[in-house]
């Protein structure tokens, strides 16, 4: 009796901590603000409402698992869709959300407004939202943008990889491969930021290059958001956030929403995957002639190599350091998740997929953070600036 007492006494702080860690998620508004499953859809010729794992990262059934309240969905294209194809593309992938929800209205919801979120959230459905990844989907055209606004998307990365006409890329800028030799915006980009704030849409900073941050940054009337970047000084590649950077989207009272891919958040990963491609070079060659996409080849490796890939994850921990750095640097208003699950060939540790997230705010918890600073991290940072994008 006496050893069975002591093994409670033991067991027990272990047994409140994972009731409280997990009525936290449940009870907090958790909001990822990017999933690349439109896209992924369409490659892959599978719809959000089937049962996907193994396939992909996410679908409605795990999405509910993993305690996502607010899902942003990105509208992705990548540069060959440009004139004539970016807009089309954009919104054959917003047509497949709405077919989805309408498929199940009990457990999705289109949501273009802050009383649609907490509808959605009341009514215990998956709020649906879109984000445009990459403005040469517009196609140079501020009536494309308004439309996009119409059919629910309510935020807008600048540029993705490829620059605009009137937006250059971190890859870009870094690469020193600017269109026109102009870093940076343009008049008619500062248009289009101005419109954005306008309408409500929210300016999105991932992918941009520099000299396009600090001119959209200079120019927005509203707070921005990153949708899925990390942060420079901990991992640094080329379109990872600097710490003036970070400093300016606090001062503007924009959140910086973490991506999970591995290359992003660990300064090792990207020499320990090319290790892994090169090891496999043969199989990779013969691939290639099959398809020349890079993320072809890769995914088939990655799947057919487990063991192999899952030693090139870094822990969970890391996830933790550059939100904890972000923490330090500007305070706990100003990140929060973007994970860009199917839009990633690698994430973290026991992130696997969508159902993952709960074991964020475990993490969380374990660290010290308080109710309230969860609830900011997991969605109330977001949403304080989707509220203020909306007001006129
Ligand atoms: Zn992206």
């Amino acid at each position: 009796m006496y050893k069975l007492r002591l093994l409670f006494i033991f067991l027990l702080p272990a047994v409140l901590s994972a009731q409280s860690y997990k009525k936290l998620h449940q009870r907090a508004v958790v909001v990822d603000t990017h999933n690349d499953f439109p896209n992924q859809s369409i490659e892959k010729n599978v719809s959000f409402d089937q049962h996907l794992k193994g396939i992909t990262h996410s679908d409605l059934k795990r999405m509910k698992e993993g305690g996502v309240d607010v899902q942003v969905f990105s509208i992705w294209s990548d540069g060959t869709f440009e004139a004539g194809k970016g807009f089309a593309r954009a919104n054959r992938q917003i047509d497949s959300l709405y077919a989805w929800t309408n498929r199940n209205p009990s457990a999705m919801m289109i949501t273009k407004t802050v009383a649609d979120l907490k509808k959605a959230v009341r009514q215990k459905k998956l709020a649906v939202m879109m984000g445009v990844e990459g403005g040469h989907m517009i196609e140079d055209s501020l009536s494309y943008l308004d439309r996009l606004f119409e059919r629910g998307v309510r935020y807008m990365t600048l540029t993705w990889n490829n620059s605009t006409s009137w937006a250059s890329s971190a890859q870009d800028e870094t690469r020193n491969a600017v269109p026109n030799g102009k870093k940076g915006l343009t008049a008619f980009g500062a248009q289009i930021v101005k419109r954005m704030n306008e309408l409500g849409m929210i300016v999105d900073l991932s992918h941009v290059g520099e000299q396009t941050f600090w001119d959209a940054i200079n120019i927005t009337s509203k707070p921005v958001i990153t949708s899925h970047s990390c942060v420079h000084q901990l991992c640094p590649v080329f379109r990872n956030l600097k710490d003036d950077q970070i400093k300016a989207i606090a001062k503007n009272g924009g959140v910086i929403h973490l991506n999970f891919f591995s290359g992003f958040l660990d300064s090792t990963f990207s020499k320990r995957n090319t290790a892994f491609l090169l090891a496999h070079k043969q199989e990779r060659d013969s691939l290639k002639a099959i398809n020349p996409e890079p993320h072809f080849t890769e995914e088939y490796l990655f799947a057919k190599y487990p063991e192999e890939v899952k030693s090139l994850r870094p822990p969970l921990t890391l996830l933790l350091d550059h939100l904890d750095y972000i923490v330090k640097l500007v305070g706990v208003d100003h990140v929060g998740l973007g994970s860009d699950f199917d839009g990633i060939s690698s994430a973290p540790q026991q992130l696997d997929d969508v159902t993952g997230f709960p074991l964020i705010t475990k993490a969380l918890y374990e660290k010290g953070y308080s109710k309230k600073d969860i609830g900011k991290i997991l969605g109330n940072n977001f949403l304080r600036v989707f509220r203020a994008n909306s007001s006129k």
